[in-house]
């Protein structure tokens, strides 16, 4: 039988009752033989993420400030964890080597990678305890090139090599380690990735991931109330809400599924019966229903609107506009493009101080007849494999919107008619999306 691989998010492995409740899904089902296990998150929505408080004892380090008393609070949140499970797991040895290697890796001028990455290690180790499974340093199966992107050679073969007849293993999100043997994470958020990747190396019949929703919704529960659960959707649907903000899943860790084919199963971990989302390969075959799948949105974009009389019949004026991009290192997200005009759509944390020079060396290289940036606005993605080929969605949207007095500023709709993207000012996100879910769904 192949295995399972399930991860557990930050809620999911908060404090001792949660991790009972995660030996409980464990041991249901023999098949979950892979358990990757996030950094204590949130126990309340005033609570703090152990993670952000790794981050915070390296800045202060950085900064050659005492950490004390932060590092206290982490010490004393796995001390809670580890006596309400019964478990040791040589936790005070292990706090005080890491204290000290937070403090050397600061003090050499290293980055914060190594102490961020603390928190899924020992819960790990807790963890593995718990269940009586062993434990595998994800520094020895994750591994990343020099220049830090996953080196799926090594990672896939070492993955094959370590995990092959292990019985039950807890595996940390989050990191793995570079050439030179020292610790780098994910982007935060980043221990789906780590479930992802070991569900390809151990070619899994399935990735788990448990969370605090029962799967990926129609909209996100902060801004629509009660957003009906999506029961299945495919790989690019979930790309496509996960870069936009579907915030459930990392947007990375869907390519090594989909490259193993291996469907995923987002459930929740206080409602372990519930049977949550299935997202699986498209077989090219979907119903063209008319319906959408769901809608996600970020903030904090600025369009560049470039108007140029005759832009369309100028040979080379697109690659000129790109180059001064690039020659600045800016990557942009949109590029919609009409009669005379062309918007550059770019997250602000593209731009980060550069928007002037932009500006200006558009001036310079394209010599438009104007050139305006719109800073503050957000991106909505209404997205749905039912979408494409019905006519009449688009208007549908637009008229949701207008309806409820929200101003477009930019519309893009991809090739592949399986999302329509609307721009709005940030102060019409929360309205906008609530038109758009109330129109489509009800
Ligand atoms: P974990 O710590 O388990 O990885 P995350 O906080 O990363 O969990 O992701 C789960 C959260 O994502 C939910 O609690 C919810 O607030 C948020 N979220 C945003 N958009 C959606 C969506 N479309 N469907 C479900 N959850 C969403
Ligand atoms: N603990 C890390 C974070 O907070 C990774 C994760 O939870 O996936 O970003
Ligand atoms: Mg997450």
């Amino acid at each position: 039988m192949q295995p399972k691989v399930s991860k557990f998010g930050g809620t999911s492995v908060a404090d001792a009752d949660m991790i009972r409740k995660v030996r409980a899904i464990v041991q249901a089902d023999a098949d979950r033989r892979f358990v990757i296990p996030s950094a204590p998150g949130k126990r309340s929505s005033d609570d703090q993420k152990v993670t952000d408080l790794l981050y915070l004892c390296h800045e202060h380090a950085r900064q050659g400030l005492s950490f004390d008393e932060v590092f206290e609070l982490i010490a004393r949140r796995y001390g809670e964890i580890a006596k309400g499970l019964g478990v040791d797991a040589g936790l005070d040895s292990k706090l005080e080597v890491i204290k000290g290697e937070i403090a050397c890796v600061a003090a050499e001028g290293g980055g914060p990678d190594y102490a961020a990455s603390r928190g899924e290690y020992l819960n790990g180790l807790i963890l593995a305890e718990f269940l009586d499974a062993k434990f595998i340093d994800a520094a020895d199966l994750i591994h990343f090139d020099k220049r830090g992107r996953l080196d799926e050679d090594q990672t896939y073969r070492v993955i094959g090599e370590k995990l092959k007849g292990v019985q039950l293993a807890v595996v940390p999100g989050f990191y793995g380690s570079l050439p030179d043997g020292s610790v780098k994470t994910f982007s935060r958020g980043g221990s789906d990735i780590t479930g992802a990747v070991v569900a390809r190396g151990v070619g899994a019949s399935l990735y788990e991931n448990w969370t605090d929703v029962s799967g990926l919704l129609m909209a996100d529960p902060r801004i629509i109330d009660s957003p009906k659960t999506i029961e299945k959707l495919t790989y690019r649907e979930l790309r496509e809400l996960a870069y936009m903000g579907a915030t459930v899943l990392h947007d990375e860790a869907i390519f090594p599924v989909r490259h193993g084919g291996i469907p995923v199963n987002i459930r929740n971990t206080n409602r372990p019966d519930d049977p949550g989302t299935m997202i699986v390969p498209g077989n090219g075959s979907e119903k063209h229903t008319g319906t959408i799948t769901g809608i996600a949105g970020r903030k904090d974009f600025t369009v560049i609107a470039i108007e140029k009389a005759m832009m369309n019949s100028e040979v080379g004026f697109g690659r000129r506009v790109l180059s001064v991009l690039e020659a600045r290192g800016v990557s942009f997200e949109h590029l919609p493009s009409g009669i005379d005009t062309m918007s550059l759509v770019i997250a602000d944390s593209q731009l980060n101080g550069k928007l002037d020079d932009v500006l200006e060396d558009l001036r310079a290289e394209a010599k438009p007849d104007s050139v305006e940036a719109t800073p503050d606005m957000a991106l909505i993605a209404t997205v749905g494999r039912g979408m494409s080929h019905i006519p009449g969605m688009a208007a549908k949207l637009f008229g949701a919107l207008s309806g409820a007095g929200i101003n477009i500023r930019m519309i893009d709709q991809g090739s592949s008619e399986l999302n329509i993207i609307v721009g709005v000012h940030a102060s019409d996100f929360e309205p906008a999306m609530r038109a758009i879910y109330k129109a489509f769904v009800g």
